[in-house]
């Protein structure tokens, strides 16, 4: 089983420790449907030199849009040799003829379902060309192959997935093209999440899911059964979702500690260009003030190139973040990915420029742009990411927050991530990145306020406690 490093590997923007994080998580979820007696190798590009001098049965290859043609080299490879070649994913997904030039077997959409499938006709040798998926569900899948990962070359090796899909439709993402043909959004089993995260060692969790808050009552059974596990945990979550209530509450008091939240733009044009639904017409500032009177750091993500986007939309973008005190931000070049709407739209209108998938990396300009030039929205980018990870910028925004433990969990946060690459590559070089997990633990650690803070018309009373909230929690009903 391999997953081939993206192809930003090779560029000057490779942080070493990003491509780090998680381990391949899809891939040992596919191993778990193998017999305890087969021989499986799972190898990550991003982590170790990859060995494809073997001869094995079988190889399965995992691929995104920006290792395709590594993918696809290595498949033929193998493929010279005889060896039976899987290829599986979201580029697969979105361009299945691409792919299956490449393949002995191509699968379309998740696997749960077709990869036990295929091992079946694979067993009996009468394997099918293509699997497409279209039973979804996870509620009964067998756990995890966590044995096949080497968790000492993650910094996060517990990262964990309960569910499947998102419920809303952004127009430049995967997920309906992933999902086509079926179930865009289905979760595991409470029991069973639950299950899986008791076998996870220590107290980190990294939760991948694309939306944690999207089914309230799986999240809040989730978070209820959570509750005295004494986990710190981070994931992904949506604007309403954040606002709507009280989830997210629960899901503080459950651990949560820091949020991956896709602000994405300022612009209701941009927004309605990109059908972001769950972030019309809500205001971000009290989805930011609610998550850190709960003591949750923010990740905001955000994207530029949109239709809307002008020259200024860098600057305002960057000051936005400092100044509410958002303590990682990721910035994307807008980026039409083959299978999505937006892809659809802009090849209509005669807007795609290439097809070198390698440069769908969201740091190129691939795409026609209306009011900024290709340069300008790139050197924007490299701008942005640079203005906001100045150490003056993080001292700036990690000031903004009430408390003192707030403020140096933002400083060492944003200024470990960002402001110590020859420690992270050191620590990968000699395998011990994974020593630093008791830090980011630490870092995680709950914030107790010890003043009444005022969020919108609510008044909040926390003393020792998130919980505890007088007045109306719903702001947006
Ligand atoms: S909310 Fe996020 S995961 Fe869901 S469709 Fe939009 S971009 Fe994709």
């Amino acid at each position: 089983m391999i997953l081939p490093a993206l192809t930003e590997a090779e560029s000057p923007f490779w942080r070493p420790i990003k491509y780090s994080l998680f381990p391949p998580l899809g891939l040992a979820t596919l191993a778990a449907y193998l017999s305890s007696d087969d021989e499986i190798d799972l190898q990550d590009q991003h982590v170790e030199i990859l060995r494809l001098d073997d001869n094995p049965d079988l190889v399965i290859i995992q691929v995104y849009i920006t290792n395709a043609y590594r993918a696809y080299r290595i498949a033929d490879h193998y493929r010279k040799q005889g060896v039976y070649t899987l290829l599986g994913g979201l580029h697969v997904t979105s361009l299945p003829d691409e792919a299956m030039q490449h393949a002995d077997t191509i699968f379309t959409g998740p696997g749960e379902d077709t990869f036990p499938a295929f091992l079946k006709d694979f067993k009996r040798k009468a394997p099918q060309k293509i699997y497409k998926s279209a039973m979804r569900s996870i509620e009964t899948i067998p756990p995890i192959r966590r044995d096949l990962i080497k968790r000492n070359m993650y910094l996060v090796p517990n990262s964990i997935v309960v569910s499947r899909g998102c419920p809303h439709h952004c127009t430049f993402c995967y997920k309906d093209a992933f999902f086509e043909g079926g179930k865009t959004f289905y979760t595991q089993a409470v029991d069973g999440a639950l299950a899986e995260i008791e076998r996870l060692p220590g107290k980190h969790l990294y939760f991948l899911d694309d939306h944690l808050l999207g089914n309230i009552r799986f999240s809040e059974a989730l978070f209820e059964g959570m509750k005295g596990m004494n986990r710190v945990f981070q994931g992904a979550a949506t604007v309403d979702s954040i606002l709507r209530g009280p989830l997210i509450e629960k899901a503080a008091e459950a651990g949560l500690r820091s949020l991956f939240v896709g602000f994405e733009t300022f612009s209701p044009q941009n927004l309605k260009q990109s059908n972001k639904k769950q972030n019309m017409e809500k205001d971000y500032i009290k989805a930011v003030n609610r998550l850190h009177s709960l003591g949750i750091m923010i990740n905001g993500s955000f994207v530029f190139g949109l239709d809307e986007d002008d020259k200024d939309v860098f600057k305002r973008t960057v000051e936005w973040g400092v100044k509410n005190g958002i303590t990682t931000s990721t910035y994307h070049i807008l980026t039409p990915y083959p299978g999505t709407a937006l892809f659809k739209s802009m090849q209509m209108q005669g807007r795609i420029k290439t097809l070198n998938w390698d440069l769908y990396d969201t740091r190129n300009v691939v795409y026609q742009t209306f009011n900024l030039s290709p340069s300008e929205l790139e050197e924007g980018y490299r701008w942005a990411y640079k203005e906001f990870y100045s150490w003056n910028n993080i001292f700036k925004s990690s000031a903004s927050h009430d408390s003192m433990k707030h403020r140096l969990k933002h400083l060492f946060y944003a200024g470990g991530w960002k402001k110590f690459e020859p420690v992270w590559n050191f620590l990968i070089k000699t395998g011990n990145l994974n020593n630093m997990l008791p830090v980011l633990e630490s870092i995680l650690s709950k914030v107790r306020y010890e003043t009444n803070s005022i969020i919108g018309h609510q008044k909040i009373s926390s003393i020792g406690k998130l919980k505890v909230l007088s007045g109306n929690i719903h702001p947006n009903r």
